[in-house]
């Protein structure tokens, strides 16, 4: 899970690394508000799980509250790469002396993690690293070994900070290794990292990635997520434990595997071309034991979404084998129906591998309404793709 600036900003604050004080609003006049409290000048940033404000006229600087309330209004709403910005951080104005980069992130191809650090922060550090390569550190840090004070004075010297800076800089390096490492996180990235007029390192901007894995021994860390900006069936199917993701097609997909359903999409994407520009609707991977349960569970997300004309059930029976899959599909029917909720809209089931004529079989017996089978993975795509044309 991404964070947002300010939370990743007061998970830095928690560990020590020195950050400004900052205030969320959601409207102008909370900014507004915020700036009065905070006194001015302040920093108004678009809170978006993306890079590039900046760049982007996401964040502004002003010099009293009526400003603050007017640069707050031009940012909230504002498109920041398909993000739409629904709060703003107001914080007070740094001057800012220099500006750094620093960053510990898991280095997956040397199967270790690593620092990155600049003196050249402040822009992309994208840019930085291609068209300057040598002012960009990179320190491997060993897991075991972590982070002490020597391993980041190491960092701080690998980067040339300046010696004014370097024991301030190798002290935050420390603290931000220990949010890394305590908060369990994939990534900790501060850009800029300042040194303001009076020769105080802070934290200007913050950007965290938690391991979502590792969420179960973090009790704090469901308060993270931002349920307001989650898609509603996605949240529907998160409760349900279903690994499901919205797509903007009509061809409602679901199948056993997640490389299955990948492979689904692309053949559903691939035989719309033929029928006016059907697309899958969604990625739902039902994982192994299909049960009736889960079935009708996902049915019953797919279904809600009105956009989809058609559904794809496409199972390659393994140890759930396909007979176990049709009485699940024949069950799902009943459960949907006993929730008011009758399957109405056409199915295409393509089942194949284990036990797959018994379940073909058990399928032809129930004779469910608007339920097709169809033998292969590619004919079963065409035929949904043609449904969901036809139903549009
Ligand atoms: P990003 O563009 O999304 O990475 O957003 P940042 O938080 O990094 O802000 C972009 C730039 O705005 C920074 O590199 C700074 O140059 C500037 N900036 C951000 N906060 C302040 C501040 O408090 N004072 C001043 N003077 N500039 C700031
Ligand atoms: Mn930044």
């Amino acid at each position: 899970m991404d964070l947002y600036e300010y939370q990743a900003k007061d998970i830095f604050a928690n560990y020590g690394v020195p950050v400004l004080p900052g205030a969320v609003a959601a409207t102008a006049d909370e900014a507004r508000a915020a700036a009065e409290e905070l006194g001015v000048p302040v920093v108004v940033k678009a809170q978006v799980k993306t890079g590039g404000r900046g760049k982007a006229g996401g964040v502004k600087l002003a010099d009293n509250p009526d400003e603050t309330q007017e640069k707050a209004e031009g940012i909230l709403g504002l498109d920041i790469k398909g993000h739409v910005v629904r709060r703003v951080l107001v914080t007070p104005a740094s001057d800012i002396a220099e500006e750094y980069y620093f960053s510990f992130l898991l280095d997956r191809a040397n199967r270790t993690f690593l620092a990155m650090a600049s003196v050249e922060g402040g822009m992309d550090i994208e840019e930085v690293a291609a068209t300057k390569p040598e002012a960009l550190a990179k320190v491997p840090v060993d897991a075991i070994n972590g982070v002490d004070l020597a391993k980041a004075q190491e960092i701080v010297k690998a980067a040339n900070f300046p010696a004014e800076v370097a024991d301030q800089v190798a002290e935050v390096i420390v603290k931000l290794w220990d949010g890394f490492v305590g908060e369990d996180a994939t990534l900790v990235e501060v850009n800029p990292l300042v040194r303001d007029p009076q020769g105080k390192i802070i934290a200007l901007d913050g950007k965290v990635t938690l391991d979502d894995n590792a969420a179960f021994r973090h009790e704090t860390h469901a308060d993270l997520v931002d349920k307001g900006a989650e898609d509603p069936l996605e949240a529907a199917a998160k409760a349900k434990d279903l690994n499901y993701v919205k797509l903007d097609g009509q061809v409602g997909i679901i199948g056993n595997g997640a490389g299955l359903v990948m492979s689904t999409l692309d053949v559903v994407a691939y035989a719309g071309e033929r029928h006016g520009g059907a697309k899958p609707a969604n990625f739902l991977d039902i994982g192994g034991g299909a049960s009736a349960e889960v079935m009708a569970n996902g049915l019953e997300i797919i279904l809600s979404d009105a956009d989809v004309k058609s559904v794809f059930v496409n199972v390659f029976g393994g140890i759930t084998a396909c007979d176990a899959v049709a009485n699940g599909i024949v069950s799902a029917f009943q459960l949907l129906e006993s929730r008011g909720e009758a399957v109405t809209r056409p199915i295409v089931v393509r089942l194949d591998g284990n036990n797959a004529e018994e379940g073909r079989r058990i399928l032809t017996e129930a004779a469910l309404p608007g339920l097709v089978q169809v033998k292969t993975m590619d004919e079963a795509a065409d035929k949904a793709a043609e449904l969901a044309a036809q139903g549009a």
